[in-house]
């Protein structure tokens, strides 16, 4: 038989990022059509359709729109896309620049797009490739006017005003960028730690703690939610033996062993596995029925006999519980423990 599904889990704090990273994205491709379309309605070009219309600022228009839609399309590719992005933002930008010193002041729209790329790049690269991508940008970009200059000394103030706003707004970006990297880092080592913690040290399975607290939390939600929850309780064999014959250490890796055989058996379809102590493991199969958790426990106690544990060959014992109404965590755990009882009484190495 088979397990049911596990519930998937609630998006992870990298997803959300990735999420903010798209909306960046269509925010600033958005904000600059939108400023091109109201600038193009209210003060149409002289020249008029299509001639008018061959300038840089509307190239970036193609620019922006491209990339929403093609991160609409391909968002997990947002990266590569405005890497794309940026070098048409940059042949645009750079295209602009001798047109802008001609008029004198530098234009509106390239500060627009200048500032929101910047930002923009640090959100979607991230810190570092963010800096790279930004520098190297800059580097282009005065490059250009300083072959394209000189800028006429009354329009510097122009042009020292709109370097001040990008910088800033650059630098700003950065910040923020790298104290949402350092946080998401510092999240990933404490959900770590905390999920080692959680765990057996020796089997990797859950701790005794650990698994008394899934089994409330299993036990209240098939409760409210009217489903089913089995459990299964296992021992492992004249286990003392083995520490006799073959060494504690030899124990030890046949107990690390059975913990994994357990867990790689039922965690697929939701079942949890835990270290009771000693050599005694329980398996929680949330949404499973008590006949279809007896068939679940056939099968495990036959693999685990047919095939050597950690190269020995061990059998276990295995006690299977239902939930049943008014049942707490202790009464089916008696119940489980009761029939493992009866197993190893009728001889081990059988399903009770
Ligand atoms: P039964 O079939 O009745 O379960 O017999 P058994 O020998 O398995 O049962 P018993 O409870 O008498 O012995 C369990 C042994 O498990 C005793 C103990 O030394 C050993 N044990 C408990 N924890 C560990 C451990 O972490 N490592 C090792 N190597 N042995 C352990
Ligand atoms: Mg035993
Ligand atoms: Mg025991």
């Amino acid at each position: 038989m088979t397990l049911p599904r596990p519930t998937p889990p609630a998006s992870t704090l990298p997803q959300r990022l990735h999420r903010s990273r798209l909306f960046a994205v269509y925010i600033a491709s958005l904000a600059y059509v939108l400023y091109a379309v109201l600038t193009a309605l209210i003060d149409p070009p002289p020249d008029g359709f299509p001639v008018g219309y061959q300038i840089p600022k509307y190239w970036a228009v193609l620019v922006s729109l491209t990339t929403a839609l093609a991160t609409l399309t391909f968002p997990q590719r947002v990266q590569a896309i405005y890497a794309v992005t940026s070098v048409g933002y940059l042949i645009v930008s750079t295209s602009e620049i001798p047109r802008a010193i001609g008029w004198g002041e530098m234009p509106m729209h390239l500060t627009l797009w200048l500032m929101l790329n910047v930002i923009v790049s640090y959100l979607v690269f991230g810190s570092r490739y963010g800096t790279a991508v930004n520098i190297l940008s800059v580097a282009v970009m005065m490059t250009s006017v300083l072959l394209n200059g000189p800028i006429d000394p009354p329009n510097l103030a122009d042009w020292a005003t709109a370097s001040i706003a990008i910088g800033t707004a650059g630098l700003l970006a950065y910040l923020l960028t790298a104290f949402i990297e350092r946080n998401l880092d510092q999240h990933q080592l404490d959900s770590e730690r905390l999920r080692a913690a959680r765990l057996d040290a020796l089997t990797e399975v859950y701790g005794r703690g650990a698994i008394e607290e899934e089994f409330e939390r299993a036990l209240g939600a098939a409760q409210c939610g009217g489903t089913p929850l089995s459990v299964i309780v296992t021992d492992i064999d004249h286990f003392k033996r083995v520490n006799d014959e073959y060494g504690h250490a030899a124990g030890d890796d046949v107990l690390r062993a059975f913990g994994k055989r357990l867990r790689r058996s039922v965690s697929g379809g939701g079942g949890l596995v835990g270290r009771w102590g000693g050599e005694e493991f329980i398996v929680l199969l949330p949404g499973v029925a008590r006949t279809d958790a007896q068939a679940i426990a056939e099968r495990l106690r036959g693999e685990i006999s047919a095939e050597p544990v950690a190269g020995l060959t061990i059998t276990a014992s295995f006690g299977v519980a239902g939930q049943r109404d008014a049942d707490t965590t202790t009464s089916m755990f008696s119940r489980a423990d009761s029939a493992l009882y009866d197993a190893k009484r009728a001889g081990r190495n059988a399903v009770r």
